[in-house]
């Protein structure tokens, strides 16, 4: 048996003003005096890929300072939120499964309680609970693997969002306290969070907070394709973002502008394996415990990026007609969904309000 197992790169990120993507931990373009506008860019490693923010300024030392703590920020949740560090929040949450509620932040203690929001628009096809399933498929640990069905089912009976007790005593006078009010508890044993669907999205949020507070006007920021705009680059208008083709890697399928908002892209081409000549990828439906297929890829804008980055993996899930469906019904969001048919040819399905503004390069 031969399995491959591929990552590749998540969306390939086109500005206009042709940004390369560029892995210095600190680049500052033309060092000038205040006054002069110019670009910087830092990046820096995280939650195993590559997080880039982009600030036009003409305070290089005041954005480099801002941009290092939007970074730290971003880091943070990380540490919070990682499955695969032993030491965060959620790792002993799964520790704990079955026994005792964990105390967390209420940074962790958000974005479970987020998930499980959009569990319940969904009627479950969102759900983080879903890793026992991404681990039996060899996604956790990047092997990829065909379970047999009876591990399928078993794994099953353990993805579960209404599984998760959530347990805030918090008093909405008093601020938050580390480890007083929020409990988080997985209600059988067996049971394991994986917030790779959300977790990105909501680092992005942080790292904007952490800008906004510093007063930058014009900045991209990006983690693997979620990301969040603010104000525009030099001489432009607004960011302009491309979403890549999902079959065409160097290619894309089209660009939008992209102003104090989000997007987010999930995509059957950047973790997968193929087996028998079958791709199966990432994106897991909790429902049958297979790896969804028939959609290629799915871009996702709205007010935040947490909500962006769950939305784009549930639309993934729920697919095009039910999909659209959902994206239709909440404001703010809009949405495409590239289907990808048995023969595998490509078709679109977009939101009205995100045909209105999608520029589309080639099919
Ligand atoms: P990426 O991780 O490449 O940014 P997504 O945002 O689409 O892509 O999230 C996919 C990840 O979400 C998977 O790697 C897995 O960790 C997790 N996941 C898979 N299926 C589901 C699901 N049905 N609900 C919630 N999370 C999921
Ligand atoms: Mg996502």
């Amino acid at each position: 048996m031969k399995l491959m197992l591929k990552f590749i790169a998540k969306l390939f990120i086109f500005l206009t003003l042709s940004t390369s993507i560029c892995l210095a931990q600190i680049q500052t373009e033309n060092i000038a005096s205040i006054g002069e506008e110019q670009k910087i860019v830092q990046t820096r490693q995280m939650m195993g890929t590559w997080a880039e923010i982009t600030v036009y300024s003409q305070d290089a030392k005041s954005a480099n300072i801002a941009i290092e703590s939007a970074l730290d920020a971003m880091t943070a949740v990380d540490s919070l939120m990682s499955a695969y560090k032993q030491d965060s929040e959620i790792s002993e949450i799964n520790r704990q499964a079955g026994k005792n509620a964990v105390s967390v932040s209420p940074q962790t203690f958000w974005v479970v309680k987020s998930a499980i929001h959009y569990s319940e628009l969904s009627d479950g096809a969102f759900d983080i609970t879903i890793s026992p399933l991404v681990r039996s498929w060899g996604f956790f640990r990047k092997q990829g693997r065909i379970p047999p069905q009876e591990e399928i089912d078993q794994n099953r009976a353990f993805v579960n969002y209404k599984l998760i007790e959530l347990n805030s005593e918090h008093n909405p006078l008093t601020p938050f306290i580390k480890g007083e009010y929020n409990r988080i508890k997985l209600l059988k044993n067996g049971m394991a969070l994986d917030l790779g669907g959300i977790a990105k999205g909501y680092a992005v949020d942080q790292a904007i907070e952490k800008l906004r507070d510093a007063k930058i006007e014009n900045v991209l920021v990006n983690l693997s394709g979620n990301m969040y705009a603010i104000g525009h680059p030099k001489d432009k208008e607004a960011w302009h973002i491309g979403i890549r083709h999902p079959r065409k890697k160097e290619s894309l399928l089209g660009f939008l502008k992209l102003q104090e908002e989000a997007i987010s892209t999930s995509g059957d081409y950047e973790k997968f394996f193929i087996h028998d000549g079958k791709k199966y990828s990432h994106i897991i439906n909790p429902h049958t415990g297979y790896p969804v297929s028939g959609v290629a890829s799915v871009t996702i804008i709205a007010k935040t990026a947490m909500e962006a980055d769950a939305l784009s993996t549930t639309v993934f899930v729920l697919g095009p007609e039910k999909g659209l469906k959902l994206i239709e019904s909440i404001d703010g969001v809009e949405g495409i969904i590239v289907k990808m048919d048995e023969k595998e040819e490509l078709s679109f399905v977009m939101s009205e309000g995100f045909s209105k503004r999608f520029v589309l390069l080639q099919q």
